[in-house]
């Protein structure tokens, strides 16, 4: 099968390395975080502040629900997966800061898992051509038998500031700090839930990236990918 799979903790770098490696491989890109985003942004829309904690508003069959009948899905575009719901495109709406507190109590709820799964493996299903998916638990659960799975890691002070500089934000020590907790605290809660768990495939290549650039990273993933699928080629260096 032609899928790699690339985990690994939160601003690890996942998206925009895997969103590279599949351009210059000629494969779809397919981001499974913004599945979990979507879900959460269109509950957050439709059932309010409520939560999944217990006695609060999001029942599962109701998110689910509005899963199916909105719809939450992603989309190709240009060799991209979006996320949309009912129709409209939502990349930039579903990684608000609202979209961010919420979503790991959401993707901790086996059911909304075993949805988001289903969604991968139909997408990839249908683009044999090869897909790189990125997130927490492809190269575990999703799609275990990837012939290639890396897990991308990088310091939390590291990541800190590569999502303050992606923002657009000065990177003064106190933000840093607290974009650094932020940020263990997210893997925290995706490290110790009891469904699909962030973690390490046990045949994962590890891949520390504090100080590795963008370019790097991604040169290291597809010289793998080019031993690891003998017929792929690199396309581009774009
Ligand atoms: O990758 P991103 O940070 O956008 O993912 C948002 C959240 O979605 C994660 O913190 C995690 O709770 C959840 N997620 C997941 N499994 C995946 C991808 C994302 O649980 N495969």
């Amino acid at each position: 099968m032609r899928v790699i799979a690339i985990d690994g903790p939160a601003a690890s770098g996942k998206s925009s390395t895997g969103a590279r490696v599949a351009q210059q491989l000629g494969w779809a890109h397919l981001d499974s975080g913004a599945l979990y985003r979507a879900l959460t942004l269109a509950s957050l829309d439709s059932l309010g502040k409520g939560g999944t904690g217990k006695g609060e508003g999001w029942s599962v069959q109701r998110v689910l629900a509005l899963a199916d009948g909105l719809p939450v899905r992603l989309v190709l575009v240009g060799g991209a997966f979006r996320a949309e719901v009912a129709g409209v495109d939502v990349e930039e709406a579903i990684r608000s800061e609202r979209v961010t507190r919420h979503v790991s109590a959401l993707a901790a709820i086996p059911e909304l898992r075993a949805w988001a799964n289903a969604q991968q493996r139909q997408l990839v299903a249908e683009h044999p051509a090869g897909v790189v998916v990125d997130g927490r638990d492809i190269g575990t659960v999703v799609f275990p038998e990837a012939p290639l799975k890396v897990f991308l890691t990088a310091t939390p002070d590291e990541r800190a500031r590569r999502r303050l500089t992606q923002q657009g934000q000065v990177l003064d020590t106190e933000r840093v700090r607290r974009e650094s907790q932020a940020l263990a605290a997210r893997d925290e809660a995706d490290a110790s839930r009891p469904v699909a768990p962030l973690q390490p495939a046990v045949d994962a290549v590890l891949l520390d990236s504090t100080h590795l650039t963008l370019d790097e990273q991604v040169a290291r993933i597809v010289a793998l990918a080019q031993e690891r699928f003998p017929t792929v080629h690199r396309l581009t260096g774009a």
